[in-house]
Formats: structure tokens, C-alpha cells, sequence
């Protein structure tokens, strides 16, 4: 019964002293901030692309992949950041399966936390480093923030945590833009709610501290379907749901009224491969009326270096262990028809 004390983990700022970013990436990433909070608060008009893994559970795939992204984003520059998608961390239905490398660094082995860290913030690192990319990662659990809050550059509230006041006092803390999902029951007022509780100060404990936070004005939404009473997948994709939230939004005050749309998890029924067609749907929706085209400031797509998942002994490099994801062939063609239509 209770809590077993196992070992005490390495603090962050053991772990960045170790793992530091160099002062050339730093301003890498300084640069690649603005860019993407420029977009949010609608001082520039590219679009986001958050895009990679449902899970990245393998650092040379990760790697290789978004070296991948890093190429295309050259080329679309001029239109569209490209914000990878290294989610170090998953959220389980029923808590079982695969936890994210900052659990299971070694997907079929038993948890171990320091390594988990460890490869981590490593593979964070790593792709800065190689890409000048700077990714989104999702704040399952708030004790990793300050493992990598000087790397990311983009944080997600996931389906299953957006309700949550701890979550919402944390993130109003954090100096990077975050996207709070729709919950899986769907009501848009519980992530709008979770956006304004963000936006604003408070103070809490934290950390062993009593702080006080200064409000992230950068928090917005993401849309990404939800679940009905009979257990079936309702999409909220379609024009009718961004007036609908165009419309709530203008009932309050949020600063920076902002969406993104994911294309998998329950708008896509999860089928990975329906996602290009999700996406085009929502540039057409941005094409007819303007301020669609001004709410929804990117896209959100699972995507990975081979189509679909996998069972996780299988081994496949660079295949999801977790949700399936639409491969690299399909992934670069779809970047660049969002290019054409942004
Ligand atoms: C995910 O992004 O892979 C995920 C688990 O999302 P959600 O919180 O929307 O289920
Ligand atoms: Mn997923």
C-alpha cells in the first residue's frame, strides 16, 4: 500500500548543466519563438504546421524525421512554421500501454524516470541542434516543465487534462504559446474556460513555493473531435464548428482568439490517412470567409517516416507505436499544398 520512495531524480538544473543548449541555439530558438508568436498574436500571417509522432518514442527516428521537416520548411518559408511535434509524453485511455520516452526510454521496458529525463531533454536537444527546429511537446505532467522549458516552443493541454485546474494555474506561467484541446466530451465551453483560466494571474503551490503567475496570453484552442454517449467519434472540424467557435469566442474576453485544428484523434475517426483530406477541408473553410482565415492559425497532423502503427515489439524505425500516422511521402506532398493554400 501507498508510495514507495524508489530514488531521488536528477534536478533540472542538474540535467540542463549537463544537457546545456548552446548559446547559438539559444538565439536559434529566440528567433523561432517570435516567428511562432507572431503568428498566434496575429502580427504575421503563416500558418502553423505542428506536425510528428503521436508518440516520439525513438530518438534517431525522431531525429532523421524532423531533419525531414527541416528541408521542406526551407522551401515554405516564406508561408508556413513548421513546428515539430515531439511528444515525449502519452496520456493513456485506460493507463495502460506505452508512457512516452520520458517513462519507458526503452518502449518494452519497465519505467525508469532518470533515464526517461534523460532522453528526453537529449532528444529535444538533438533536434535543435541538428534541425534549428524547435518543437511542441504535451505537459502530461506539469514536474517536467522545467526539464525543457528552455527548448520548447510550443505546449499542448491534452483532451484528458484541459478541465484541470492544476494544469491551467501552470500553464498561466509559462512564456510559450499553448494549446488547450477540447475535451473528449466535446463542449467548447470547457476549453475556452481552461483558455481565460490561463490567461490570467494566480497563485498556488508550486514546486515547494508559493507563486504568483502573470497570465499567458498566448493560450488558445485546439480542436480535436470528441466522443459521444455511445462511444462513437464526433469530428468538429467542419465550417459550422469554427463559426461556432468564432462566435463564443466573441462573447468573451480572451486575448488573441486563436484555433488549431487537429486532423487525427476523433475528427479523423482515427484514420490516420484521412488527414490531407481533413486539412484541405479547413483551408477551404479559412478560403470562404475571413474570419475563419484569421481564427484558424494552423493545423495539428500525426505523421511519422512510415504510414500507420505498429505493434510495439515489432521494431519498425521510424512506425508509431501509438495513434497510426500518415507516412513521410504524404506528409511532405500535404505540406506543400498547405503552402498553396494559405
Ligand atoms: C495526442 O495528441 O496524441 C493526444 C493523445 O491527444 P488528445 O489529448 O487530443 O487525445
Ligand atoms: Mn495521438
Amino acid at each position: 500500500m501507498g508510495f514507495i520512495y524508489m530514488k531521488k531524480l536528477i534536478s533540472h538544473d542538474e540535467l540542463k548543466s549537463a544537457y546545456p543548449l548552446p548559446e547559438k541555439y539559444a538565439l536559434v530558438k529566440k528567433e523561432r519563438d517570435k516567428q511562432i508568436k507572431d503568428v498566434l498574436a496575429g502580427a504575421s500571417d503563416k500558418f502553423l504546421v505542428i506536425i510528428g509522432p503521436c508518440s516520439a518514442d525513438n530518438e534517431d527516428a525522431v531525429c532523421d524525421y524532423v531533419s525531414r521537416l527541416a528541408r521542406v520548411q526551407e522551401k515554405v518559408a516564406d508561408r508556413i512554421v513548421i513546428i515539430p511535434r515531439i511528444f515525449t509524453n502519452k496520456p493513456r485511455t485506460t493507463g495502460e500501454g506505452y508512457k512516452g520516452i520520458a517513462h519507458q526510454p526503452d518502449p518494452e521496458g519497465e519505467p525508469d524516470l532518470q533515464e526517461g529525463l534523460i532522453a528526453m531533454r537529449k532528444m529535444h536537444l538533438r533536434s535543435i541542434t541538428e534541425t534549428g527546429l524547435t518543437a511542441a511537446d504535451e505537459m502530461l505532467y506539469l514536474e517536467n516543465w522545467p526539464y525543457v522549458e528552455d527548448l520548447l516552443s510550443y505546449v499542448v493541454v491534452g483532451a484528458r487534462s484541459v478541465e484541470n485546474q492544476p494544469y491551467r494555474f501552470a500553464i498561466s506561467g509559462m512564456d510559450c504559446p499553448a494549446g488547450m484541446k477540447n475535451p473528449t466530451s466535446g463542449d467548447f465551453s470547457v476549453m475556452l474556460n481552461s483558455c481565460s483560466a490561463a490567461q490570467v494571474s494566480h497563485t498556488f503551490l508550486y514546486r515547494g513555493y508559493e507563486v504568483r503567475t502573470t497570465g499567458n496570453p498566448l493560450v488558445h484552442c485546439i480542436l480535436r473531435g470528441a466522443i459521444n454517449k455511445h462511444g462513437q467519434y464526433v469530428p468538429n472540424y467542419h465550417y459550422e464548428d469554427l463559426v461556432r467557435l468564432l462566435d463564443m469566442y466573441k462573447k468573451r474576453k480572451l486575448a488573441n482568439p486563436a484555433v488549431i485544428v487537429d486532423a487525427n484523434h476523433a475528427n479523423s475517426n482515427k484514420l490516420y490517412y484521412e488527414q490531407p483530406r481533413i486539412v484541405r477541408e479547413v483551408l477551404y473553410s479559412r478560403s470562404a470567409n475571413r474570419d475563419i482565415a484569421q481564427l484558424v492559425k494552423g493545423v495539428m497532423i500525426e505523421s511519422y517516416i512510415e504510414p500507420g502503427s505498429q505493434n510495439i515489439h515489432e521494431r519498425v524505425y521510424g512506425k508509431s507505436i501509438t495513434d497510426a500516422c500518415l507516412g513521410w511521402k504524404e506528409s511532405e506532398r500535404l505540406i506543400y499544398t498547405i503552402a498553396e493554400h494559405v
